[in-house]
């Protein structure tokens, strides 16, 4: 090992613990800290990141990085090399001012939008993002770009892939799966009365726990905790957090987010140890790590042998609530379809209709197409067009999702990307465990969780999202292996007449 090396790492780890100490204030401020707290933790946070951006783009790093160019590498030192690279190039390119006037911009924006939210008044927000708009364009010239500007907005959260790429694919998924949703919606009655019976919390909670450890999640390495908007974070190796958020209204919302969170949680958990604190220790995109907690709600959570394995459980914990629930109604209403204004409790086959029509408005505000105080109505247009319903109110159009006044833009078709991948990767596991659906019906999911660890999690960050997904798919990303699963499972459950 050379030592121009071993000060990289050095300083590689001493970011490491920086961003962890960051990471442990984010969990805390979502789980535990009285709300005064607030302001102090913000400028805390601030802090912190300033420091941690210092550090990085101090030019004595490009100089090591520079350094190490010179020399000759392993093939695991010429991969990190390569992607130390490429980030090291990004954050110098944008201007400590921008950074800075982004920071607080969109601090002052996120504050408006949760104002705006509860006064359903697009008017608070406005002046913010028209400013926030300016700043990120500017910050997409700064990164630069192949083709158009939103191109670096995406690469920031799903390196390797274009703006044309996804654009395509999602032109191809929606070819499939409007006439799908259509067919499928014409079938479909009322939700069953006892999805929205009331279930208690703690016991939810206990539930909960008991259901992620079955899953596999290690609690002796993680914590399962309560928050409004449930979330995984990994704060340094063996140390990996996860929350959900019982409703006493909604049992199988808290379950399926916890298992959902507990997708992202086993990735985590299955990252290379000894990469921990190097650039290839990490997963290579959020569209990935979408894959994996999308692949673990949807595809085993929610079918059939997974659903008859689930069902008996929570007879057990709440007998009179659930007792007279028979395996085919509970595999139907876990799977109950239907149109709705709010992305996210948007079931499995209109969630992607959500989100490719905020892809398409972002866009267009970027290519100039769209002015922000346009969005509202473009806004209302696009769900009408996509999902056939007008919001009464700003508070359940535009104004539902934080994104946009945290500056998040290009961070939205990870969702589906992340939908796309993990059809992909669950077609090729049924295919490579035949006795994959006997071992879910029992709860068993060790054979496909090291599946997932060999193909995907071990590899830790040693290829791009869109590589790794097309050599384990043995092709091309396509939509077609979502839509055939999407169109096998919905057919049977909700067969036209
Ligand atoms: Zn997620």
């Amino acid at each position: 090992m050379s030592a121009t090396w071993d000060q990289i790492v050095e300083r590689l780890r001493e970011l490491s613990d920086l961003v962890a100490a960051i990471k442990l204030m984010h969990w805390d401020q979502a789980t535990m800290m009285p709300p005064a707290g607030g302001a102090a933790r913000a400028r805390a946070q601030a802090t912190l990141q300033a420091t941690a951006h210092a550090r990085f783009v101090d030019p004595e790093m490009g100089a090591l990085i520079d350094g190490l160019s010179e020399e000759s590498l392993s093939n695991e030192q010429e991969a990190n090399l390569r992607l130390l690279r490429r980030e090291y190039d990004k954050a110098v390119r944008v201007p400590q001012e921008l950074v800075r006037e982004l920071a607080e911009v969109s601090g002052r924006a996120y504050q408006a939008w949760t104002e705006a939210r509860p006064a359903a008044d697009f008017s608070v927000l406005e002046p913010h993002m028209v400013r926030l708009l300016e700043l990120k364009k500017r910050e997409a010239e700064a990164l630069g770009y192949e083709k158009e500007p939103y191109d670096a907005l995406l690469d920031q959260y799903e390196p390797g892939m274009t703006t044309a790429e996804v654009e395509s694919m999602f032109q191809g998924l929606l070819r499939g799966l409007k006439p799908l949703v259509d067919e499928v919606l014409d079938n479909v009655g009322d939700p069953p009365g006892w999805l929205g019976d009331r279930y208690d919390p703690d016991r939810q909670m206990a539930f909960c726990q008991w259901l992620v450890s079955q899953l596999n999640f290690d609690v002796s390495e993680g914590r399962l905790d309560i928050s409004p908007h449930p979330f995984t974070i990994h704060i340094g190796p063996g140390d990996v957090r996860q929350t959900t958020r019982p409703d006493p209204d909604n049992l199988m919302m808290s379950v399926y987010a916890a298992v959902h969170e507990t997708g992202h949680a086993l990735y985590e958990q299955g990252l290379p140890r000894e990469w921990a604190d190097l650039p290839i220790g990490s997963p290579p995109s959020l569209g990935m790590h979408e894959s994996q907690s999308r692949l673990w709600e949807n595809q085993v959570a929610r079918s059939r042998p997974f659903t008859d394995f689930l069902l008996p459980q929570l007879k057990e914990r709440f007998p009179e609530e659930i007792g007279m629930v028979s395996p085919d109604e509970f595999y139907r209403g876990v799977n109950h379809p239907q149109r709705t204004l709010i992305r996210v409790t948007a079931d499995e086959l209109t969630y992607n209709l959500h989100v490719s029509f905020r892809f398409e408005l972002e866009l267009a505000l970027f290519r100039g197409e769209l002015s922000v105080p346009d969005l509202p109505g473009a806004w209302d247009d696009m769900m009408s067009e996509h999902l056939g319903l007008r919001p009464d109110s700003v508070a359940d159009g535009v104004l539902q999702d934080m994104h946009w006044s945290t500056g998040s833009f290009g961070y939205f078709p990870t969702y589906t990307l992340g939908t796309i991948y993990s059809a992909v990767l669950f077609a090729q596991a049924t295919a490579q465990l035949p006795g994959l659906k006997a071992e879910l019906r029992s709860g068993v999911t060790d054979s496909l969780l090291d599946w997932l660890r060999e193909n995907v999690h071990s590899l830790g960050y040693q290829h791009d999202a869109k590589d790794l997904i097309e050599r384990v798919g043995g092709g091309p990303i396509t939509p077609e292996p979502l839509l055939d699963y999407l169109r096998a499972k919905y057919s049977e459950l909700y067969p036209s007449a």
